[in-house]
């Protein structure tokens, strides 16, 4: 059993590693970034209420986080662990997941704290496309999306940039990923599991730097 957290700035690389883990690992990603598009798609109320901070990179109220972590994390398919992605994002919120992890059991075994430079970020994430369909990413410099327009994972043809990741609004989420999210790292680090990697290089090296920092070949 194996509850990993990816840890790090907007554009640090989070959700490309999440997909290379999930088969190494066996266990689901669960990235509440994701699951709020998806509600948005949908046309909800809910949806339209977490568009409002999306669009303006403020973080979504931890009350609303919480409801949907928590039906999330009794699916059937996380009962042996789950990879983290951009989420908990408060100290309120890592404590509030620490109370549902414990009550199954469970803990956060292991942060992975990716470690990129601020230069680097603005660019990573104003060049980056995702699938929509499938969540894949792209970069357009680094792994431009197929010519022929089809996802590499899905075959989906919607290859597109996501309406949050303009330098304006990543210089937004990336405030409040210093003011509110940083301080996560202290809450993990008291506790004694968490290990940095440096998050700068290619994607192959980067994960086998996660795969060290984790115990796994
Ligand atoms: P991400 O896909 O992880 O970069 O998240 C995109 C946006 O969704 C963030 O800028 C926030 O507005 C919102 N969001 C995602 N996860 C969280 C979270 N755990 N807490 C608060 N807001 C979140």
């Amino acid at each position: 059993m194996t509850d990993l957290l990816l840890f790090g700035p907007p554009g640090a690389g989070k959700g490309t590693q999440a997909k290379f883990l999930i088969e190494l690992l066996g266990i689901p990603q669960i990235s509440t970034g994701d699951m709020m598009r998806a509600e948005r798609k949908s046309g909800s109320e809910l949806g339209r209420k977490f568009d409002e901070y999306m669009s303006a990179g403020k973080l979504v109220p931890d009350g609303l986080v919480l409801d949907l972590i928590e039906k999330r994390l009794t699916q059937e398919d996380a009962k042996n662990g789950a990879i983290f992605d951009g989420y908990p994002r408060t100290v309120a919120q890592a404590e509030a997941l620490d109370q549902l992890l414990a009550k199954l059991g469970r803990r956060i075994d292991r942060v992975v704290s990716l470690e990129v430079p601020l230069e680097a970020i603005v660019g990573r994430v104003t060049g980056r496309r995702v699938c929509l369909e499938c969540g894949q990413t792209y970069h357009v410099r680094y792994t431009p999306p197929p010519e022929n327009g089809e996802c590499i994972s899905c075959g989906g043809t919607k290859i597109v940039q996501r309406s949050d990741d303009t330098e304006e609004v990543v210089r937004k989420r990336y405030e409040e990923y210093k003011a509110k999210t940083e301080p996560v790292l202290a809450h993990y680090e008291a506790k004694g599991v968490v290990k940095a990697v440096r998050g700068v290089g290619s994607l192959e090296e980067i994960t086998e730097r996660i795969k060290e920092a984790i115990g796994v070949e």
